[in-house]
């Protein structure tokens, strides 16, 4: 026999009020109306992530349509110069460096999308040298600088293809970088005056490996080690 949880009179089983105190009546261990609303929503509320082919349709619809309204600017603005090739080939590198991996349908090895990566901006590079008849910059300058990029990259990649520590990571993305500068100073110099003379990029690589050897005599004791996780949470 149910009571009013208000003035505690036994009430009828049938009644939904409190003759007395006009309380409303809610057993929760009554079974549900068949047609009352339900207690919990019967359908799951959560929001389906959205799928990657969506997510790259609507990166390629934006990408494209960033380029058609360029082109259709282009017919009144400087309509001499054809400018919007430019836009529309930095949106075709974005789409190659960020829509084409949504497009794979499995695993990609990692040196396959790096090479399409570098590819397509040896190719935004190669129209701007089309546009500004740059071919010698191209291939002097532009070209061994990419490829440069690409093995650095490559061999990073390759080196950390294992996943390693947190520690091992700068130390190895630090030592890339200062040897992509001083690849990259060599690169100018040798476009821009014929010979080698390490300037800017000898500062940045020997700050990069003077960073490396702390990080390396870390690595190498536990106890340092240890206590570096602990306050950075590694
Ligand atoms: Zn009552």
């Amino acid at each position: 026999m149910p009571y009013c949880v208000h003035c505690g009179v036994e009430l009828d089983p049938s009644v939904h009020r409190c003759p007395l105190c006009g309380t409303v009546v809610l057993d929760p261990a009554a079974p549900a109306a068949e047609d009352g609303p339900p207690f919990f929503p019967t359908r799951p509320a959560r929001v389906e992530p959205v799928s990657r082919r969506a997510a790259a349709l609507l990166a390629t619809s934006m990408l494209a349509s960033v380029s058609v309204c360029c082109a259709l600017l282009n017919l009144f603005l400087k309509p001499q110069y054809r400018w919007y090739l430019f836009v529309a080939g930095a949106a075709a590198m974005l789409w190659v460096w960020f829509v084409l991996p949504l497009l794979a349908k499995r695993w990609v090895p990692l040196w396959v999308r790096l090479t399409a990566d570098v590819g397509a901006v040896a190719a935004y590079v190669a129209l701007i040298a089309l546009a500004l008849d740059g071919w010698g910059w191209f291939f002097g300058l532009a070209v061994p600088v990419l490829a440069l990029a690409a093995a650095v990259v490559c061999a990073l990649s390759w080196l950390m293809r294992k996943g390693h520590s947190v520690l091992t990571t700068v130390t190895l993305v630090l030592a890339a970088v200062g040897i992509f500068c001083l690849g990259a100073e060599a690169c100018g110099d040798l476009y821009f005056h014929g010979e080698w003379a390490p300037g800017w990029s000898l500062i940045v690589t020997v700050s990069c490996f003077g960073l490396c050897v702390p990080l390396l005599v870390v690595r190498r004791v536990p106890s340092l080690r240890e206590e570096v996780r602990r306050r950075f949470h590694f």
